[in-house]
């Protein structure tokens, strides 16, 4: 029949084809790395799809990463013209947030709720423990932030965790304030974006039951890392008649120090009572001297399901392994080879930079800086998390919320204007005793430090007057300004970076709302010939490489209007929210080709032709703490194994004899994982014939012809380099289809009569800014919302 021969079929082996074509019901693929997992979960969503078995709306697809979230709808447009924009692929985190963004009332959150990122979080808890004198001796913030997360994701509330001793009582009774204060504050942790909408979905049975009859099939990526409450969530949807399709390997399982239960695999199939499991047993993506290495690594561990990976590829080059006689050399060596590399034609994204802990990153950042190679950092001091943006995007937090108290305490004296740590005590007493927010309870101050509070908060609420009815980007221009922010750091003695990243933002809130809109250069074609709603490709977008950086991707947090009233969040909050989710990335050198730098665990998933592996020294990789027991060790061994699996063409390993962390020298013996290696598939390189290494064994020999069916199975020739340099990026400038105008007259089926005041973004993405008399203003998706002009 058509659904066996299907061309999306063609390039699979036979066990990888079972998989893809299995029937609507629950199965584990279980199998080693590069054995082709993803590529499955992502071929059969595909081949559900294009067989006209389900619509693009009854998927549901979760990872964990926003990079390897990206990385699947990149896939699958790649397979299929299909709009993945309004599917439901993302993170966990990412798909609780447009859970709770569609179902904020029944949430009980407020509409515009923002969400806490972990810094955040910490700054709060801090203030908490300030207000009610908390001990921060005995109760270190960050022990009860572990705490609090530790018990979300357990799925236990205050009330619930377990007290035997007095310290646990008042942990619990801190865990409950801290619950209170970001209700009241209208924010959600990241654990609670998995939890508020878990206990949703369990106690509102009409929500549950429509997410059982919506998705069809559920398909979860990595599922060894899911914890215990991500796989309660999963439960959740997974009840009706739909099937999850669950991929993974308990050798990659490298989150159970944060509660990941490999277990989970185990209940899965027993609970589910599933009937396929797979096997994948072939290696697509290394050559035989790396995927020795890393099977002769993992042998060592003996908690393991066991399974087998082999190879067709020749032995390829030698896994190289290098020893420094200090963390700088060591990062000086790597980022010369990284240059010859370039030279010989490998793109600079194809080269990867991995270390145990983020602390390593400085030294390699700085000898890549001074070396003006390009690199973008994953995971790390983000942008999104630097200092000066913290500030802003509190002012910007501010006008989308004024009871935001976190937002609030960041910058009510910042810069200074003359209000001291007396004062925001007091505030904060005023605000606790009336039950109001910071914000509200400034109208009750007196006195000359009244005074000072009532000049910020009619700056705020000026601010929001004047930036009404204005873009993205001047809304961020304007608060720049009015803040007094720009002028401060004028004023700092290296205040020009941080004035430079301010103005990055502006550049970052700009591409979120041209880019944002995924589907700029597609054309809706409502019904396609297979019975599948898909959206088809534009001419303009054919002949892209979609493997290339920033081009298709859609972001992992989009929230889709409502498809009755067209409703939709503001620029504002969208972009907020994106901020508070996709700080992963260093937007300053988004879409230039640039070298891949980020931790083990950031990289799961992913692969690239060079990888360089940091820093393998006892106490660093493994890590000291996982010394201790016998099971931290096996972890250390799994991500070590992780590490190896995300080359394709070449390995470096390296370490060094010294170095630098924490601000003292560490002296080295090298990680045991090298003894635990094949010697046969090394080869040493020492400082004195480094000079051997770049150039040794030529690059490009024994390339296979095709790796993945798109066109990166090209090898690196000139023009494909030259490519890279500028990557095709489309500007094309739709006509505004919908006729409307700023100023005119419009008529809304549910919202009656109103005026528009802005209109951001274009084509699908258009979104206007409208004021309902009778409703208020409202940010409005065109596509959707039935908008006619009143004449
Ligand atoms: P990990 O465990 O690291 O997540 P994985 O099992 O998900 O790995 P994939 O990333 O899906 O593996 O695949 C690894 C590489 O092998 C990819 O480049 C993929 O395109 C390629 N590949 C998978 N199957 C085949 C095949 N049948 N023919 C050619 N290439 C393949
Ligand atoms: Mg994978």
């Amino acid at each position: 029949e058509a659904a066996a021969d299907s061309p999306l079929l063609q390039s699979l082996n036979p066990e990888q084809k079972a998989a893809v074509t299995l029937p609507a019901e629950h199965a584990l693929i279980l199998a080693g790395a590069g054995s082709g997992k993803t590529r499955v979960l992502t071929t059969r969503i595909a081949w559900l799809l294009a067989t006209g078995q389900i619509g693009p709306g009854n998927v549901m697809a979760v990872t964990f990463t926003n990079k390897a979230a990206k990385e699947m709808m990149t896939r699958l447009t790649a397979m299929l013209p299909v709009n993945v924009r309004g599917m439901w692929i993302g993170t966990f985190h990412g798909l609780c947030n447009r859970f709770l963004r569609a179902h904020w009332k029944l949430a009980n959150l407020p509409a515009t709720f923002q969400i806490l990122d972990t810094q955040d979080q910490l700054s709060s808890i801090k203030r908490l423990m300030k207000q009610h004198n908390v001990d921060e001796e005995r109760f270190p913030a960050k022990e009860l932030q572990w705490f609090i997360a530790g018990a979300k994701e357990e799925g236990l509330r205050p009330n619930m965790v377990e007290v035997r001793t007095e310290d646990d009582r008042r942990k619990a009774e801190i865990y409950q304030l801290y619950e209170e204060q970001c209700q009241r504050e209208g924010v959600v942790d990241f654990a609670e974006l998995m939890l508020r909408s878990y206990e949703l979905l369990r106690d509102n049975d009409a929500i549950r039951e429509h997410y059982r009859r919506r998705f069809h099939h559920i398909l979860v990526d990595e599922f060894q890392d899911t914890n215990k409450l991500q796989y309660a969530w999963l439960k959740m949807f997974a009840g009706g008649n739909n099937a999850v399709f669950a991929v993974g390997d308990d050798d990659q399982s490298i989150y159970a120090f944060r509660g990941a239960r490999v277990g989970n695999m185990a209940d899965f199939v027993r609970e589910f009572d599933v009937r396929h499991q797979i096997k994948l047993e072939q290696n697509y993506r290394s050559f035989s001297n790396i995927l020795d290495s890393a099977n002769a690594l993992i042998a060592h561990n003996k908690t393991r399901l066991g399974k087998n990976l082999r190879t067709d590829q020749g032995p390829g080059e030698p896994v190289r392994v290098y020893e420094a006689p200090t963390d700088m050399a060591e990062a000086q060596w790597m980022v010369e080879e990284i240059r010859n590399l370039y030279r010989e034609g490998v793109p600079r994204h194809e080269i990867a930079v991995l270390y145990r802990s983020n602390a390593q990153s400085r030294v390699i950042e700085t000898s890549l800086f001074n070396a003006a190679v390009p690199y973008r950092v994953y995971g790390g001091l983000r942008f999104f998390e630097r200092a000066e943006i913290k500030h802003a995007l509190s002012y910007l937090r501010l006008l989308e919320n004024p009871n935001d108290d976190t937002s609030f305490i960041r910058v009510v004296n910042f810069p200074a204007r003359g209000i001291g740590a007396r004062t925001i005590e007091q505030l904060q007493d005023a605000a606790r005793a009336s039950g109001s927010s910071l914000h509200d309870a400034v109208k009750a101050t007196t006195g000359k430090a009244g005074a000072n509070l009532a000049a910020f908060v009619q700056k705020i609420d000026a601010m929001r007057a004047e930036t009404e009815g204005l873009t993205l980007r001047e809304i961020i221009e304007v608060m720049l300004q009015r803040s007094g922010l720009v002028e401060h750091y004028r004023a700092e003695r290296d205040g020009a970076d941080r004035i430079e990243n301010l103005e990055e933002l502006v550049n970052a809130a700009e591409s979120f709302v041209t880019q944002e809109g995924f589907g700029r250069d597609a054309v809706a074609l409502p019904i396609d010939e297979l019975g599948a709603n898909v959206l088809r490709q534009s001419p303009a977008s054919q002949g892209l490489d979609p493997s290339l950086p920033e081009v298709n991707e859609p972001a992992p947090d989009y929230v889709p209007p409502d498809a009755e009233t067209g409703e939709t969040l503001s620029p504002l909050a969208a972009f907020l929210t994106h901020a508070a989710l996709e700080s992963g990335d260093n937007q300053a050198q988004a879409g230039q080709d640039a070298v891949q730098l980020m931790t083990v665990h950031a990289a799961k998933g992913l692969e690239f032709d060079c990888v360089f592996v940091t820093g393998l020294e006892e106490g660093l990789f493994p890590s000291e703490r996982s010394l201790a027991d016998y099971e931290g060790l096996e972890e250390e061994r799994r991500l070590m194994y992780v590490a190896i699996t995300r080359a394709r063409k070449r390995l470096y390993l390296s370490y060094s004899q010294t170095r630098l962390l924490h601000g003292q020298t560490r002296y080295n013996v090298k990680s045991r994982f090298f003894d635990e290696l094949p010697e046969g598939a090394l080869k040493w390189l020492t400082p004195r014939n480094q000079s051997f290494g770049g150039s040794a064994f030529g690059f490009g020999m024994g390339y296979p012809t095709s790796r993945s069916g798109n066109s990166m199975a090209t090898g690196y020739g000139r023009d494909r380099t030259e490519t890279f340099a500028s990557p095709p990026v489309p500007q094309q400038k739709a006509e505004p289809a919908h006729g409307l105008k700023q100023g005119m007259k419009v008529f809304h089926t549910k919202f009656g009569e109103g005026t528009v005041l802005t209109i951001e973004g274009s084509g699908p993405d258009a979104r206007a800014h409208i004021n309902f008399p009778r409703h208020g203003q409202k940010w409005l998706a065109l596509a959707v919302a039935k908008l006619t002009p009143v004449t």
